[in-house]
């Protein structure tokens, strides 16, 4: 199963200390995801932040329709935004917390940027194990491929999805703007896992998310 760019994206990440699980689709991810990832976390709290790759795969609507789960929703929509940003506080201490990642290199790092932070901090630090997921259309060669990637085609992409009020929305392209709605304001990069195996990525061989 998969081709040789996931195979090869496999291997770099595991040399960094990253935990994969392959996925041939979104079905066999929410598989692999409910089979292998979630029983040693049954009664763990469990958060996630924004994914359309997470959601491709069902594991979010599965998760917020289990009513036994010890959860932090930072999703709800009918929370006010003071009670969101609380939420994702909270969610930094999660156990558990599950989302995407906007590119990986060829060579296994993971990049990310963000409007809060709430996503690019939970995946470096705070919760005890993340799992990510990845679709097989987010790797790419270098690191400005990968910041090309991301400003150039999912954060625009995002920003029109979000309907915020950016140049990109309309054009498809960065204009590095100043506007109150900015999307882009926090980077990160892990170049390596630390601890090793915190961070999870269910690599799917199927073209999911943005
Ligand atoms: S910096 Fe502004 S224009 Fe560029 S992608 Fe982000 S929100 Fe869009």
């Amino acid at each position: 199963m998969g081709c040789d760019r996931v195979n090869n994206c496999q291997t770099a990440l595991i040399a960094n200390g990253f935990k994969v699980y392959l996925a041939k689709d979104r079905q066999q991810a929410r598989r692999v995801f409910f089979e292998k990832i979630f029983p040693d976390h049954k009664s763990d709290l469990i958060s996630w932040a924004d994914s359309l790759t997470m959601e491709a795969t069902g594991v979010l609507a599965d998760l917020q329709a289990d009513p036994t789960l010890n959860r932090i929703n930072t999703f709800d929509a009918t929370a006010k935004r003071g009670e969101i940003v609380e939420r994702r506080r909270q969610a930094l201490l999660a156990d558990l917390f599950l989302t995407g990642t906007n590119a990986i290199t060829s060579c296994g790092k993971l990049v990310n940027l963000d409007m809060i932070g709430n996503r690019t901090g939970a995946i470096s630090f705070g919760p005890k194990k993340v799992v990510l997921f990845v679709g097989r259309n987010k790797i790419v060669h270098t690191l400005e491929d990968a910041f090309d990637r991301i400003r150039n085609h999912a954060a625009p992409l995002n920003a029109k999805r979000h309907n915020m009020a950016t140049p990109c929305a309309q054009t498809g392209r960065c204009h590095d703007c100043r506007s109150p709605q900015r999307i882009c304001n926090t980077w990160s990069i892990l170049d390596k896992c630390y601890p090793s195996e915190r961070i999870s990525v269910v690599l799917i061989d199927e073209d999911l998310g943005l």
